[in-house]
Formats: structure tokens, C-alpha cells, sequence
């Protein structure tokens, strides 16, 4: 449901929005940013690239060995008994050989050469006996075999890397492979972070009686390095109406982006809501996911405003769901999936109640025959962020399934993927 004037958002008994139309509404209201930096390559890693590039060489640029081996036309290969050629000269990756290779001649080369003038083959060193000058080839040869064609992996003026792609170390390769050392990235943004709460202190400090350590800024700055942001650390609001709208209305003149968590509850010592009713508008409030539910999307100024939960697990939660494809789209990626979602039996019950989403932390590992099995970390406290240290994946529970026991298939989605 749309947050409006006319309803009573701090009524606990609100609808909640479902999480899909959740995650849909934000993204929709997300336009990528518009301006451009062009980087030196080795600090590409993560910027999202906004032309798509185009090789102006051949990748690899000429036909070359695959193998050590000798370099021989096609159409000499013996097709019975064996054949013997003169070796005319060595070729190294590096240094041709820069001469023709007449149809009785072999050319020994190694692995990357460049394929001499002539031959269309290479004939590994293994499968060739050599003596005084001279290489015998046997019949069972494949003609062209063992050699890698000139832009067999890019051709020049074709697309090395299209535009809206996220920088990995693979897409860095390629770019370096086609020659190009700069490249032209999205503007990377600047996410405003701020913790809220009398009784957050900041690690270091001493902690008074009440008191508790912020962990969620570490958190939410961890990972919004991780998704690619420059990010500023903003401390923490104290609750109280005047401070956050001070504090709010200040980072919105210059960041791209604000992440409270904490006082966007109903409790009234909450002021994020009312700060952000004053300020700009609220979008989305209070959304049926566990953990979770006390999210607020919304804007203050030019600056996208996610208010995030004070609850540890909550934060990691809504983050990966609502707040990391929107900043990837604002980031320009064009491409971007979530984690996969597979499954694996379950070992372990998870519970499960009815309209809402429900993420556990859950560890995936392999029983004696080698199937996939997951276990819950045990208690699911939205508090218990030990819980998301160490899980490995989520257990997924959509608004309409239902509890799964041992033995049942569940969704998971794995932490961490390869690139
Ligand atoms: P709130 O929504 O502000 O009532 O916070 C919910 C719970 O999360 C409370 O137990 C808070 O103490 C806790 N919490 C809020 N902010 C943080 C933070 N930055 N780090 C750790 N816990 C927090
Ligand atoms: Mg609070």
C-alpha cells in the first residue's frame, strides 16, 4: 500500500507492503545517475562502465601456437604411416620466425608464437620424433588443430564489454586485452551514512549504563563499499526531532544517497518517519518481511533515502533486498541478477507464518553421499548478527509458502559466488 497523509502510519496494524511490490517500487523510482568518469583500468574494479567498449585490435591479434609443438601446413599431414619435414627454424612467443614454411617444412614453435606464414597446425613436441634437423609426423593428425585463430576471442570492432556492465576482474582482463587503459565509468555515488539511537556510543568510546556498541554503520559501510559507493560516516543521531532533521537535511545537500538505521519503528523515541514527512516524502514504510519490517524508503531533496531497522540482522537483510539493486541501477548496471536462488533439503525445521517473507540464516554444507543439506544457525533473533557471521546462505520463505520440516526442499541463496 502507498504510504498518504490520510493514513495513520504509526497504527502498528497498518498494512504491510509485500516485499515484492517492495523491491518492484523501488526500483522503478531509481534512475541511473548521468554523469561519467573516465579512470585508469587498474582502478576500474566495481565502476560500471557507460559506453560500451569497442576492441580496436584482433584478441588475440594474430594466429598463434596453443602448443609447444611444430607449426605445419594442413594439407601435408600425412594421411597414413608418417611424413618427414626439414625443420626450418624456431618460432617464440614474442618472436616470429618471419619466414614462409614451404609444404616439406615444419617450423618448431612455442606456445603463443605466432603461426609462420604457410602452416595452419601444430603438431605437439610429443607426437613428433626428431632427429638431426629433421621432425617425423605420423598419420592422425587434425588439420588446423592447436592453433588459436586471430580474434577468435574478441574481433576488432566488435563489442569487448557493453555498456551497464559491472567491472569484475574478468571484464578488467578483457578490457586490458583489447589495449585500452582508461575507460569511461559512471559517476560512482556518495552514500551519507548515519546510525540513530541514545543509546548507540561508537566502538572506542567508554559505554555507559544502557549503553550499546554501533555495529550497523560498520555494517552498512562495509557494504556499501562492497556495492561499489564512496561513502560518508556521519555518526550517530541522537532521538530527537531536531537532530535528525538537522542531521538528515545536511546530508542531503551532499550526498546522492542516506542510510539511517534504527528510529523508524512506531516507539516514540522514532523520529526518522516524522523527520522524513518534514523533510521530503515518504515512499514506502514498514514492509511484511522478517526481519525487516520496519524499512522506509523515501527522498529528501535530489538524495534517495533508505531508513533502514535497528536491528543488526534486519539491516543485512533489507539491504541485500531493497537497497542493493536499486544503488546497482543507480550505479548504471544494466545486468545485474541477484544471487542465484537453488535449492537444498532442509535438516532443520524453518517456520514459517503466513504473509510475509521470511529470511533465515542458515549454513549449507554436504551430507555422506554428497547432497546438499541446510541447517538454521539456530536462534533467528533479528538482534543475533553473530548469526550472519556465520551462516553461509539465506533460507528463503516466500509469503505464501509454508514451514518446511527435515527432510523438505527449501530456496536458498549463497553468500558468497566466485567473481
Ligand atoms: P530501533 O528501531 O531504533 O528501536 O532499534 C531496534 C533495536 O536495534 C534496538 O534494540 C536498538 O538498540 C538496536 N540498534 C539500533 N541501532 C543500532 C546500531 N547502530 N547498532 C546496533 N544495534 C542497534
Ligand atoms: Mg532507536
Amino acid at each position: 500500500m502507498e504510504y498518504s497523509d490520510s493514513v495513520d502510519c504509526f497504527d502498528p496494524r497498518q498494512g504491510l507492503v509485500p516485499i515484492a511490490d517492495a523491491e518492484q517500487r523501488i526500483l522503478d523510482s531509481v534512475q541511473p545517475v548521468s554523469e561519467s568518469d573516465t579512470v585508469p583500468l587498474h582502478n576500474a574494479l566495481d565502476r560500471v562502465l557507460c559506453e560500451s567498449a569497442i576492441s580496436d585490435h584482433n584478441v588475440p591479434p594474430h594466429a598463434n601456437s596453443a602448443m609447444d609443438g611444430y607449426a605445419v601446413a594442413a594439407s601435408s599431414l600425412p594421411k597414413q604411416g608418417s611424413r618427414k619435414f626439414r625443420i626450418a627454424g624456431t618460432a617464440f612467443a614474442g618472436k616470429p620466425w618471419g619466414k614462409p614454411c614451404t609444404p616439406d617444412e615444419v617450423v618448431q614453435v612455442m606456445t603463443g608464437a605466432v603461426m609462420p606464414d604457410g602452416t595452419d597446425t601444430v603438431v605437439i613436441q610429443e607426437e613428433t620424433s626428431v632427429s638431426d634437423g629433421i621432425a617425423e609426423i605420423r598419420a592422425g593428425q587434425k588439420p588446423f588443430q592447436n592453433v588459436r585463430s586471430a580474434g577468435e576471442d574478441i574481433a576488432k570492432g566488435s563489442i569487448a564489454v557493453k555498456a551497464g556492465t559491472r567491472l569484475g576482474p574478468a571484464e578488467l582482463g578483457v578490457l586490458a586485452s583489447t589495449g585500452k587503459d582508461h575507460v569511461q565509468v559512471y559517476k560512482q555515488p556518495l552514500a551519507a551514512v548515519f546510525s540513530t539511537g541514545d543509546e548507540v556510543m561508537d566502538a572506542g568510546e567508554p559505554l555507559p549504563p544502557g549503553g550499546i556498541y554501533d555495529s550497523n554503520r560498520y555494517t552498512i559501510m562495509g557494504l556499501l563499499q562492497r556495492t561499489g559507493l564512496k561513502v560518508m560516516n556521519l555518526g550517530i543521531i541522537q532521538d530527537k526531532l531536531e537532530a535528525t532533521l538537522a542531521s538528515l537535511e545536511e546530508a542531503s545537500k551532499k550526498a546522492n544517497i542516506i542510510i539511517t538505521s534504527g528510529g523508524v519503528s512506531t516507539g516514540s523515541a522514532d523520529y526518522v518517519i516524522k523527520a522524513l514527512k518534514q523533510l521530503g516524502e515518504v515512499q514506502l514504510w514498514r514492509i511484511a518481511i522478517r526481519p525487516g519490517r520496519p524499512f522506509a524508503y523515501g527522498r529528501i531533496g535530489n538524495a534517495l533515502f533508505f531508513g533502514l531497522p535497528g536491528n543488526p540482522v534486519a539491516v543485512m537483510v533489507t539491504y541485500f533486498r531493497l537497497v542493493e539493486p536499486a544503488l546497482r541501477k543507480l550505479m548504471g548496471e544494466t545486468n545485474f541478477n541477484p544471487a542465484p536462488i537453488v535449492s537444498a533439503k532442509a535438516i532443520t525445521p524453518f517456520r514459517k507464518k503466513p504473509n510475509r517473507t521470511e529470511v533465515y540464516r542458515a549454513i549449507l554444507s554436504y551430507d555422506s553421499e554428497g547432497e546438499p543439506v541446510v541447517e538454521s544457525t539456530g536462534d533467528q533473533g533479528s538482534g543475533l548478527l553473530q548469526s550472519m557471521s556465520r551462516a553461509n546462505c539465506f533460507v528463503l520463505l516466500n509469503d505464501q509458502d509454508e514451514s518446511a520440516k527435515p527432510g523438505d526442499m527449501v530456496k536458498i541463496q549463497l553468500f558468497e559466488s566466485i567473481f
